[in-house]
């Protein structure tokens, strides 16, 4: 495997960082996951730019142009002949000192990893999952903006701690209002009465490539798509619930915290969301 680090490609066992990195030290710094679909890097322009915003956000000034970054990941997939696959795009603040100054930091390090990637098992795209609702909450968006994609994840990781506990593959986390957010690494959607519902960005959520693009298409469709506040209480009395998520791609989610989803199995709408995605992520849609 060949890993992209700063402007070269590499032997994996060269890709190395500093352990004065405060990527490391303070889960400083921001990424990207992307998918390749039949050669092609899905979706990059939408990554590219999510990943500048969130570097903007925390004031990190990426070493190279975007331009150049979606070059990077070209050829960083293309080195390691993959058709199919995942590209993890990593930018850290630099090593720095024992200290959280940014001043005190130097050389950005840009990272791009292609590699496979199956997140759940098949199964689980016919059948549906089984999820719960962690007690930990989603960060609150005046302390830490869900909207910045950082490689600070320990929220997440928290709850889907509490989803592992309890045999779930995702946790639903909801936010500091008690309102449903999204899940550990993947956004939720719901059917009720043929409409499709979504938590809106200001429920403090990650806005997911994914959950746009899956609102793009069922707009397209013809379905109604609203972006609205939801209690848990809607999960519970949803026809259908799906998750959408780059790595989950679209994930039937058929009971939550131990009430069945409707008829307790992958409904018609996200049957018909699954189709429409897989022909636009392959290029046919
Ligand atoms: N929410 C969180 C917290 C995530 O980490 C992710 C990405 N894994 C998503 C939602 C889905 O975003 P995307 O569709 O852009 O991958």
């Amino acid at each position: 495997m060949q890993v992209y680090l700063n402007g070269s490609l590499v032997p994996k066992e060269q890709a190395v960082v500093s352990v004065f990195d405060h990527g490391l030290l303070y889960g400083d710094g921001v990424f990207e996951g992307i998918r390749v679909y039949s050669g092609r890097v899905f979706l990059l322009a939408e990554h590219v730019d999510r990943l500048y915003e969130s570097a903007r956000a925390i004031r990190l000034e990426i070493p190279l142009m975007p331009a150049d970054m979606a070059q990077a990941v070209e050829k960083t997939v293309a080195a390691n002949g993959i058709r199919d696959g995942y590209v993890r795009l990593v930018v850290t603040r630099g090593a720095g000192s024992l200290g959280l100054d940014i001043r005190k930091t130097s050389d950005p390090q840009v990272i791009v990893i292609a590699d496979t990637i199956t997140l759940y098992p098949p199964e689980m795209y016919e059948q549906g999952m089984a999820i719960v609702t962690a007690s930990t909450i989603r960060n609150h968006p005046a302390a830490l903006s869900p909207r910045i994609k950082s490689l600070n994840y320990l929220n997440n990781i928290l709850a889907k701690i509490e989803g592992t506990d309890a045999g779930a593959p995702e946790a639903l986390m909801l936010n500091h209002k008690g309102d449903v957010a999204e899940c550990t690494g993947d956004n939720i959607f719901l059917v009720r009465q043929g409409e499709l519902l979504t938590p809106p960005r200001d429920a403090g959520i990650l806005e997911g490539i994914t959950r746009n693009a899956v609102i793009r298409l069922a707009r397209e469709a013809g379905i109604e798509v609203r972006e609205i506040t939801l209690q848990r209480h809607d999960v519970y009395v949803a026809d259908e619930c799906f998750l959408t998520g780059t790595a989950a791609e679209i994930v039937p989610v058929t009971s939550v915290d131990g009430r069945k989803i409707g008829a307790g199995r992958p409904g018609p709408v996200t049957q018909d969301l699954l189709r429409r995605f897989h022909a636009f992520a392959r290029g046919e849609g």
